[in-house]
């Protein structure tokens, strides 16, 4: 069976792929899985490019089909920050806490309308001949008045779906999963690889 890497240290976002992917005719490996590790300076612009610098590095030492996410939320009344930033936002060592209080306080006054928000995730799958695809998901929400909810991690507490009455760490994984960024992207990827 051929092997796929999906370059990602979380075991949260393994679990993931390997619920989505699980079907398709690979084997599929983290990199610790793979025995690989590397520091990747991700300085791309956008989700897609640092998506697939992560895949191509990656790729560079495998010699098998890569993957590699890059995601964030886009706060429109924060002019869409902070995006490619959401891991470094105030700091990579500043509790989720801290931020989605920050958030929320920035939105102070703030109405419903104008709270809109959005998770953005693009993955990219690097192939052996050098070949790169990417893909975007996204799920749009507003910004809560108020952190709810355990599960999830990051920014979940205070991304609220109306549809659901519900923000993204009140729903179980199997539910976020369905109709997550990270969720559409990769159901995206997985259609293109069943075409080979
Ligand atoms: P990366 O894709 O691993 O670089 O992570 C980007 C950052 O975006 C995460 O550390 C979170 O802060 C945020 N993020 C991405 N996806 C989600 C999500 O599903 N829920 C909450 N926060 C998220």
């Amino acid at each position: 069976m051929e092997k796929l890497i999906f370059a990602t240290g979380n075991e949260g976002k393994m679990k993931e792929i390997r619920m989505i992917l699980g079907d398709l005719d690979y084997e599929i490996l983290s990199m610790k899985e793979a025995g690989i590790s590397a520091d990747i300076v991700e300085d791309g612009k956008t989700f897609e490019e640092n998506a697939e610098i992560k895949a191509k590095a990656i790729s560079k030492i495998a010699n098998c089909l890569v993957l590699a996410d890059d995601s964030g939320l886009e706060v429109d009344y924060m002019d869409k920050q902070p995006g490619i930033y959401s891991a470094r936002w105030m700091g990579e060592d500043t509790s989720y806490d801290v931020k989605n209080n920050k958030i929320i306080e920035n939105l102070d006054g703030v109405p419903d309308e104008n709270r809109t928000a959005r998770f953005v995730c693009a993955v990219a799958a690097a192939f052996p001949d050098g070949r790169v695809i990417t893909r975007r998901g996204t799920i749009e929400g507003i910004i809560g008045y108020e952190q709810r909810g355990e599960n999830g991690f990051g920014y979940d507490p205070i991304f609220y779906l109306p549809e659901y009455g519900k923000t993204t760490a009140e729903l179980s994984p199997e539910e976020k999963n369905k109709i997550s960024h990270r969720g559409r992207a990769l159901e995206q990827i997985k259609e293109e690889l069943l075409k080979k």
